[in-house]
Order: structure tokens, then C-alpha cells, then sequence
């Protein structure tokens, strides 16, 4: 008798992020839903481009699960403690971690990640301490890997996709520093 996939919530930042550890987490028998919640997305505009290209890749993979929820800037401008770095990076990942997980306990799905462990240009160490500071709040197991191992491989899969790629990470800050304005 074959067992039955273990359910994981993988909190998605954006479709080119997800290509790897979604083929990852498949291979390990996972079933997954993504889960959009990302209010740090600077325009609403970018937000959609974001959006869309996330659901242009789900539609191409039936395998995966979708949870959408809404555009809450509001607390994600609450989470925020400080507007410097790296503590704004914190707050910002800590209002989207700390949703998943809560949104995972409310879906009856026992375990959560995140697809901010894939990128480069992330605090790893940090996600990866706060994952695990919120898994022992609220009971819901996270699960870590470095999918940063994957770098090379979801970029030109995701690529092969012809996936929108973003050019800053998200917040007004990022977008600021993108483009050099002073
Ligand atoms: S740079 Fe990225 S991770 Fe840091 S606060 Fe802005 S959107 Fe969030």
C-alpha cells in the first residue's frame, strides 16, 4: 500500500523562486500548496505582473495546490520595527513567515516554508532562524533546506518558462536602490 503525500504550505515570493524548490519538494514526496501573501510588493502594478506570472506557472503545473490571500499593506507597514537594514528585511519576512504559518494551522497542513530560502539576494540565515522561531510559536513544523543549491538550475527553468523576473526585490527600498535614485 502507497502512503499518502505529506501536505507542506510553501510561502511563494514569486514564480522564478518557486521552479526549484517545488521540484524538490515533489521529488520528496511532498504535496504542496503555494501560498501568495507578499504585501511588500511596491505598486499595485508590480504586484499584479507578480501575480499573473504566478498563476501562468501554476496553470502549466496541475500538481500544485494554490492559496491566494490579499494585498494587506497595512500590516505589512506594521510589521515593520525599523527601516533600516537588515531589520527592515526582518520585519518584512516575519509578517509573510508568521502568516503561513498561520494560514498552514488553519488549512489543517502540519508544515510551512518559504521560497525566500531559494534566492541569493535573501538573509538566509535569518529566514531560516525566524522559520524555526515561528514553528516553535505556534506548533506548525518549518521545513529548512538551502535551496540556494538550485541557483543555476531554477534560473534556467524558469527561464525556459519565459516567467516574468522582477527587478528589485519588492519594498519601495528595493526599488529605490534598483534604480539608483537619489
Ligand atoms: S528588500 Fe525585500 S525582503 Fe527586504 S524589506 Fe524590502 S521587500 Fe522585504
Amino acid at each position: 500500500m502507497s502512503s499518502s503525500p505529506t501536505d507542506i504550505l510553501i510561502h511563494t515570493c514569486c514564480s522564478p523562486c518557486l521552479v526549484y524548490p517545488a521540484d524538490i519538494l515533489k521529488k520528496e514526496g511532498f504535496k504542496i500548496t503555494a501560498y501568495w501573501y507578499n504585501p511588500n510588493i511596491h505598486g499595485p502594478r508590480e504586484y499584479e505582473k507578480r501575480k499573473m506570472a504566478l498563476g501562468y506557472y501554476l496553470n502549466r503545473d496541475k500538481d500544485i495546490d494554490y492559496i491566494a490571500d490579499i494585498y494587506n499593506i497595512k500590516d505589512w507597514c506594521a510589521g515593520l520595527d525599523s527601516y533600516n537594514m537588515p531589520e527592515r528585511c526582518m520585519g518584512c519576512y516575519k509578517v509573510r513567515l508568521k502568516k503561513t504559518a498561520e494560514t498552514a494551522l488553519k488549512n489543517n497542513i502540519g508544515i510551512f516554508t518559504t521560497t525566500l530560502l531559494y534566492s541569493k539576494f535573501q538573509k538566509h540565515d535569518i529566514i531560516k532562524d525566524l522559520g524555526q522561531e515561528i514553528a516553535d510559536e505556534t506548533g506548525i513544523k518549518f521545513y529548512y533546506k538551502d535551496f540556494r543549491k538550485g541557483w543555476k538550475e531554477g534560473i534556467n527553468m524558469s527561464k525556459d518558462m519565459e516567467l516574468y523576473r522582477q527587478e528589485y526585490c519588492g519594498c519601495i527600498f528595493s526599488a529605490k536602490d534598483r534604480y539608483n535614485v537619489s
